[in-house]
């Protein structure tokens, strides 16, 4: 019989040795983790093996583990906040757990029951919930991981897995508030392609993007605008969805755009947040939300014209990320901010919506999971 996921089976084995919370001003990105993981093993002969919570550490894989030679991946990337009504809570976690069930999927790694995994991850912040940071800006960035370790080099579908979850103490992805970013546009390489993975959270997608993001850097950009197709299509911004705002002069609306779901883009929870909030709080007597393809031509003419207002790119990390210049073709497309600011007024007001929701100043639907 193949078990489910099941959180009431967890045992949970506490540290002896407790760490202290780190403060806030020593936190970095990413570097850090709480005292505890989740582990909870599958096998195709008898599912999903009672979960873990345990201390942090390593654990051993063989060498001929099929994760380290066919990079059976995926991952999550999600946070923990705490509200300003001291509770702790989890912005749409249902998102990333499907998300991840879709990535599973796609690289023959066993799928599980999304509700029984946001239960055990709440168990798992339980036990560390002092070590999340407090604060505007600081949560605890959580990266729910399933490999396949099946010890075998053949390469066929795995038929054993290792399902786990480790916990990051974070804080604000720019320190002093908004940093607005610098973008090369790029074509000479392609994130991901129509009826590939893209819209995946594998490893392997990761991996060789680390490449151009360091020739840009040599040429002074943080990111890489991802371009793909003879057309030029902007897709997304290093990790994360793009957003452009253009002005439409002759109808007297402003557009709000950022590309399609069609399978060459990761589905971000916070441009899916995003969208909805765009929808539900922007006029739209004066606003259009458009989901289209849209090239870096258009971006680059536009600018010119005067149309471009606002670029940004949104993700869980950074949730907004202002961008002021896009280089092209050995040139440059700059974006206007607002004066004496970082961003312009629309990437500000979001940045806002959806920090008031994650940390419980304001509510919308039911995205905080407390
Ligand atoms: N695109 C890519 C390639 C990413 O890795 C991420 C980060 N998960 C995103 C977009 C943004 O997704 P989310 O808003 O869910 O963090």
């Amino acid at each position: 019989m193949s078990q489910p996921l099941d959180s009431s089976k967890v045992t949970i084995v506490p540290t002896g040795t407790p760490s202290a919370p780190i403060p806030n001003e020593k936190l970095r990105f990413g570097k850090q983790f709480t005292d505890h993981m989740l582990q909870v093993e599958w096998t195709a002969e008898n599912g999903w093996d009672a979960p873990v919570i345990k201390p942090y550490g390593p654990f051993s894989i063989d060498p001929s583990c099929c994760v380290l030679h066919y990079a059976f991946e995926l991952f999550e990337g999600m946070k923990a906040y705490w509200t300003v009504d001291d509770q702790i809570s989890l912005f749409r976690p249902e998102r990333n757990m499907s998300r991840m069930n879709k990535s599973a999927a796609r690289i023959c790694l066993p799928e599980f029951d999304t509700e029984e995994l946001i239960k055990l991850i709440g168990l798992l912040l339980q036990q560390d919930k002092h070590l999340i940071p407090k604060g505007e800006g600081y949560s605890l960035y959580i990266r729910p991981t399933m490999i396949g370790t099946t010890n075998a080099i053949g390469v066929g579908a795995p038929d054993r897995a290792l399902l786990f979850v480790i916990c990051s103490p974070v804080g604000p992805y720019y320190k002093t508030g908004f940093k607005s970013v610098k973008l090369e546009a790029t074509d000479y390489a392609t994130r991901a392609w129509p009826g590939g993975v893209g819209d995946k959270k594998l490893g392997a997608n990761y991996a060789p993007c680390i490449q151009p993001q360091l020739r840009a850097a040599s040429k002074g950009y943080h990111q890489n605008l991802w371009l793909f197709g003879p057309e030029k299509y902007v897709t997304e911004v290093g990790t994360m969805n793009c957003f452009f705002v253009f002005e439409n002069k002759t109808q007297n609306v402003k557009e709000l755009v950022t590309a399609p779901l069609d399978g060459t883009i990761l589905e971000g929870v916070t441009r899916d947040s995003i969208l909805t909030l765009a929808r539900a709080r922007l006029d739209p007597t004066e606003w259009q939300i458009s989901e289209r393809y849209c090239s870096i031509f258009e971006v680059r003419e536009r600018a010119q014209r005067g149309e471009l207002l606002e670029v940004f790119g949104s993700g869980t990390a950074a949730t907004v990320s202002p961008i002021e210049e896009i280089g092209f073709e050995g040139g440059s497309i700059p974006v206007p901010l607002s004066e004496g600011e970082q961003s312009g007024p629309l990437t500000k007001d979001i940045a806002r919506w959806i920090m008031e929701i994650q940390y419980g100043k304001s509510k919308f639907q039911d995205w905080s999971r407390i």
